[in-house]
């Protein structure tokens, strides 16, 4: 059975409440259920705009009122959003009898680097305290475990909000967390799905559209002549080095870094004999029957010494062969988004090719003439 999480805010917070309602949803997995109560006759907290901040004593006792009004069951959890200032600037607080929770929801944008939206600091703390109450049976446990010195742990007090930071980009729980979770109730898989949700909160803070990003610079790649390698040549990134690929891969990879504006992988015949012609050039053979494949064409000689190709319709020899280069530039170029340039991606409906705007230099001269001594494949198949 999911835990039952009631949401609410007063009125003029509604809105901040169900973007904070989409975060905690977002987590994958049905252990949390929430419902959104809202507040039907506007504000619920009597108004202290003229007075010194609410205690947390007496705004749980307003919690509890609610709690009552609205029928809310005791074993539900009830979460407050809330824009009502709490004594001693509390941002976060737990009443354990009652199961009741409140988030403040003031001041949190100035928290971190980037203008990401404050839904997501605050879902972090509602996870955070539905964990504690959920894993501490009693006031006294949770206290106890608790960090009065910030660590970079998710059980962090953090006695000021502008500490929070630390706790949010890790969101890490501690050796000593760890251990005191498993053994005050070893719901293992509860405690993963916890661990799992901060994580997913945290990358996408870091990771997503509000965080400043570093965006990676395309680098010149180059046809460059090697004697240490066996093919004699290599296919070098700039200030990085030379992708490990074989003689059929490095004549796939060629034939769409000389073609930029990207090839349909039906149409790859035409260029049939460019890509003999360059395959030799690698190994001093020519080697039809895998040139052929590459083109969706079984290729055959006849008795009289006749080529004969014909189109074939399940040929995966030139995907396999773009899976294997693309996972080889990752290899050599990571993961951050440089590789996403130089793979051969599906760029347009029709075509598949390399990012136009890398810069691809043949210091060989090798393609060039290639090129200029051949006409388009003519021995078109039926
Ligand atoms: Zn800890």
């Amino acid at each position: 059975m999911p835990y039952s999480i009631i949401l609410t805010a007063e009125k003029q917070d509604e809105v901040q409440l169900v973007e904070v309602k989409e975060v905690l949803e977002s987590i994958p997995g049905k252990y949390l259920e929430y419902q959104l109560k809202k507040g039907s006759k506007g504000p619920f907290i009597p108004s202290r705009e003229y007075t010194a901040a609410l205690s947390e004593l007496e705004f749980f006792s307003w919690m509890q009122e609610f709690r009552i009004g609205f029928d809310v069951g005791d074993e539900q959890i009830l979460v407050f959003l809330t824009s009502q200032p709490i004594e001693n600037r509390h941002f976060n607080g737990i009443d354990f009898l009652n199961r009741t929770v409140f988030v403040d929801l003031n001041n949190w944008e100035k928290l971190l680097v980037g203008n990401h939206p404050i839904k997501y600091p605050i879902a972090f703390h509602v996870l955070i305290s539905l964990l504690i109450i959920i894993y501490f049976k009693e006031e006294a446990g949770a206290k106890a475990a608790l960090h009065q010195e910030d660590m970079g742990c998710i059980l962090d007090l953090n006695r000021k909000k502008t500490k929070v930071d630390l706790k949010l980009l890790t969101a890490r729980i501690c050796p000593t967390c760890m251990d005191t979770f498993l053994n005050n109730l070893p719901d293992i898989n509860l405690l993963a799905y916890f661990r799992s949700g901060l994580e997913k909160i945290r990358y996408d803070m870091v990771e997503g559209e509000y965080f400043r990003k570093i965006k990676p610079k395309p680098i010149t790649v180059k046809l460059q002549k090697v004697f240490s390698k066996k093919l004699g040549y290599c296919i070098c990134f700039d200030g990085i080095g030379s992708v490990n690929l074989d003689a059929t891969h490095t004549v796939v990879y060629l034939y769409f870094l000389i073609n930029p504006q990207g090839e349909s992988l039906k149409e790859i015949y035409k260029d049939y004999l460019f890509l003999l012609q360059l395959y030799k050039k690698f190994t001093g053979t020519y080697n039809h029957g895998l040139i052929a494949k590459l083109c969706k064409l079984d290729y055959k000689v006849d008795a009289n010494g006749k080529e004969i190709f014909k189109k074939l319709k399940r040929e995966n020899s030139m995907s396999e062969r773009i899976s294997k280069i693309n996972k080889e530039i990752t290899v050599l170029l990571g993961t951050f988004g440089l590789e996403k340039f130089y793979q051969i991606l599906k760029r347009t409906e029709e075509s598949h090719g390399v990012d136009p705007q890398i810069t691809f230099e043949d210091e060989t001269k090798i393609l060039q003439e290639l090129k200029s001594n051949l006409g388009k494949f003519k021995n078109l198949p039926s």
